[in-house]
């Protein structure tokens, strides 16, 4: 069966070649797949050796498989540094190959049959994973190399990681998020070496610091369960954080139960599959310390009570509605213009607009005829629902 396809694809081969001078790698794949083999190569080499026709230089491919194991080598250098089980590779290729190669299958209405890069970057991908064992993976692998044959270079890149993780803050002077390199706005310049963060003195500093060692990392992206000040404490179980780690370098890695930084705790940190997509609903517990314009009595404090299991609306600029529930309200008078409120709340309420009364409806200003003022704000616990 093979046999009779054979002699036709020998008579096809022989007006091709008679037209165009083609490696083995070239003149295999184009009679490879009807024939229902592996090895473009071999055929090429069958083909050529019956028709008793040698190649000289590839008018597709300018004999480029000849040098795909100096390109391994390269794609082993850039990949050095990584530690991974699976891969994949991508090729860059001069559009004047695709041109040929394009060409000389409508000539001879070859169809169904691999294109010149698909050929490369299978070839590439069989001498890399022979070379260091590792495997091939099109579905999320680990590493991606891209071979670019323009500028003769290979670059590696990494899946992103993920984690999960909870931090507390029991001192009064670090901010959650760091303010990005000045130079390249967080982008990542020579300046940050490449960071996007030239300083590590915040939640978000301190916790990049760790993981960028830990993984050999150099960017991450925190998706933050709630917001602080500041002088806020975080206690409790602590406030729980997603990161999105770029282009890890190493993958795996057992995580200690707790990670004391200078300032923070990180607790409970994992790598997980995913981070979920969409908004993330949580309820806080929070203890506010409010002052007051005027003095309260005990009787006004009581108005607050109306709080409770109830629902505050907060308007936007575009005054756009959402509402949000209050679960729990406690307060406690500390001084005469001064008391402290502890609230178990819905997440993203603005607690300081909640005290001074702007665009959130019920508030306290409000509800005590008193101008009030968030002075500090610390939470007991964060819980995703
Ligand atoms: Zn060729
Ligand atoms: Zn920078």
């Amino acid at each position: 069966m093979v046999e009779t396809k054979f002699s036709t694809v020998l008579e096809l081969a022989k007006k091709i070649l008679s037209e165009y001078d083609l490696c083995d790698n070239c003149l295999g794949r184009l009679f490879s797949k009807q024939l229902h083999l592996k090895s473009n190569k071999l055929l090429g080499k069958k083909i050529h050796n019956k028709l008793k026709i040698k190649n000289n230089k590839c008018h597709i491919c300018k004999n480029i498989f000849d040098i795909i194991p100096s390109y391994v080598i390269k794609m082993q250098e850039a990949s050095s540094e990584y530690i991974f089980k699976s891969f994949l590779v991508g090729t860059m290729l001069k559009s004047s190959f695709l041109d040929r190669d394009d060409h000389i299958r409508s000539q001879f209405k070859l169809k169904g049959i691999d294109g010149i890069k698909t050929s490369i970057t299978k070839e590439l991908g069989k001498q890399f994973a022979r070379k260091t064992k590792k495997r091939q993976k099109i579905y999320e692998p680990e590493i991606v190399l891209t071979v670019d044959f323009k500028t003769e270079s290979c670059e590696s890149h990494s899946k992103s990681l993920h984690l999960f993780g909870r931090y507390t803050k029991c001192t009064r002077d670090v901010p959650q998020k760091q303010k990005p390199c000045s130079n390249c706005l967080g982008k990542g310049c020579v300046t940050c070496k490449r960071h996007g963060i030239s300083e590590f003195d915040s939640v978000e500093g301190m916790i990049c610091k760790y993981i960028f060692e830990k993984f050999g990392a150099v960017q991450a992206k925190i998706t933050w369960i709630g917001g602080e000040d500041t002088s806020s404490l975080v206690l409790g179980n602590g406030r729980p954080f997603f990161v999105k780690l770029l282009n890890p370098k190493k993958r795996s890695h057992k995580l200690p139960k707790l990670i004391t930084s200078d300032k923070i705790k990180i607790h409970s940190l994992k790598i997980i599959p995913n981070i979920p997509s969409g908004p993330i609903q949580f309820k806080s517990k929070t203890r506010l310390l409010i002052s007051a314009e005027n003095p309260i009595t005990h009787q006004n404090l009581a108005m607050l009570d109306s709080l409770n299991n109830t629902s505050v609306a907060i308007y936007d600029k575009s005054g756009k509605r959402t509402e949000k529930k209050i679960y729990s309200i406690r307060y406690l008078q500390n001084s005469e213009k001064s008391f402290t409120l502890e609230l178990k709340i819905d997440g993203g309420v603005p607690l300081k607009h909640f005290v001074s009364g702007d665009d959130i409806f019920p508030n306290i200003s409000e509800l005590l005829t008193n101008r009030c003022k968030l002075e500090q704000f610390d939470f007991d616990s964060v819980i995703i629902h």
